[in-house]
């Protein structure tokens, strides 16, 4: 994805320069609401870090980040009231991805069934 965008509106909100509707925090991971959200419960996490998407996050963090950061995700699913009767966690990636913000973040989506993971084009 090429060099990390040290403006990029996530980073932003790490930084505090702009305010999101935080759901949780710790030492390797921010959650927050989704501001367009496609589902009754949208939150991003975040990793505190700076790494583009999943590939340079997969490469690049340490083993520590790593596991901090996933830790993370399972526990505000949880927190969330998602784990029965399920969710969908989503990491778009690059261009094909459809990956608009790069800064590496994961989709949580539930509150309803969502239905199939992709729609085959007509
Ligand atoms: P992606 O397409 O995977 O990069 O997803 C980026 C997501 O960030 C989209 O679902 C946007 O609605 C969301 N988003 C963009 N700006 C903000 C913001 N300031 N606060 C919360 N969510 C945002």
């Amino acid at each position: 994805m090429g060099a990390y965008d040290e403006n990029n509106i996530f980073v932003r909100i790490l930084r505090g320069d702009i305010p999101c509707d935080k759901f949780y925090e710790d030492e390797y991971a921010l959650a927050f609401n989704d501001i367009h959200p496609k589902a009754p419960v949208h939150v991003l996490v975040i990793p505190k870090g700076a790494y583009t998407d999943l590939q340079d996050f997969g490469t690049r963090a340490t083993a520590e980040e790593i596991t901090g950061f996933y830790r993370a995700v399972s526990r505000i699913s949880k927190d969330l009231g998602l784990e029965e009767p399920g969710f969908r966690a989503i990491i778009n990636t690059g261009v094909n991805g459809g990956q608009e913000v790069p800064h590496f973040h994961v989709h949580i989506l539930g509150g309803r069934a969502l239905g199939p993971m992709l729609v085959r084009p007509a």
